[in-house]
């Protein structure tokens, strides 16, 4: 048997993660935010004084990395070295570095084994970049989020974090192994002028027609 993957991809503060989580809570299915995942990664690297641009260091260090869910409500949270992380993904020195952490190829296989193994045993909403083109690419349930970047700066702002989104987004956007990009079947929503409910009850109401 298979589980439902509803896969919600898009640029650096579209919303999706917001979006991702309320719909994950409406279906009762586990929301997996695989951004907070290649943060884990940035953020012990850093923690463990491996330089992030050396892609040789950041190979060798992935087999000691430890890292697992722990599941509260319908919200999948990493756990990295027995600590669950939340804040400390946010800090501006993941934000400067996690691109760079994402676009090394072991590390993207490292990370997209663990995803694709947390649908065999559940029905996931997974937000990222390459949900739709990469980890699930035969899923029916596929949505691109994203809204105008003047929309997206003002977001992160608004939540005081220093991010140079457009910068991320260039980094994500051009990389070689599983760039940022809408799967060519992905219904894109433009949240630029859609309050997050409207954009939560339109991306159900597709989701439940083809369930
Ligand atoms: O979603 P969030 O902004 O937290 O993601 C942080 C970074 O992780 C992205 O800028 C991107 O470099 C990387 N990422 C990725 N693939 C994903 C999710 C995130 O490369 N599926």
């Amino acid at each position: 048997m298979s589980f439902p993957a509803i896969a919600i991809d898009g640029p650096a503060a579209s919303g999706k993660s917001t979006v991702a989580g309320r719909i994950a809570a409406r279906l009762n299915y586990t929301f997996i935010n695989t951004g907070a995942m290649y943060r884990a990664v940035a953020w012990r690297l850093l923690q463990t004084g491996v330089d992030p641009a050396c892609v040789g260091g950041v190979e060798e260090a992935l087999p000691a990395l430890s890292l697992s869910f722990e599941k509260k409500g319908t919200v999948s949270a990493v756990v990295c070295e027995g600590r669950v992380l939340d804040e400390e993904l946010r800090a501006p020195s993941v934000n400067a570095v996690v691109s760079m952490v994402a676009a090394v190829p072991a590390v993207r296989a490292f990370l997209v084994g663990k995803q694709r193994e947390y649908n065999l045993r559940e029905p996931v909403v997974m937000e990222g970049r390459d949900i739709g083109t990469a980890v699930f690419p035969d899923s029916r349930f596929k949505y691109f989020v994203t809204a105008s970047e003047e929309v997206r700066a003002a977001r992160r702002a608004a939540e005081g974090v220093v991010d140079s989104i457009a910068e991320r987004d260039r980094q994500d956007a051009s990389r070689a192994v599983s760039p940022l990009a809408k799967a060519p079947d992905a219904l894109l929503v433009d949240t630029s002028d859609m309050t997050i409910d409207e954009v939560v009850d339109f991306i159900i109401r597709d989701i439940r027609s083809k369930l």
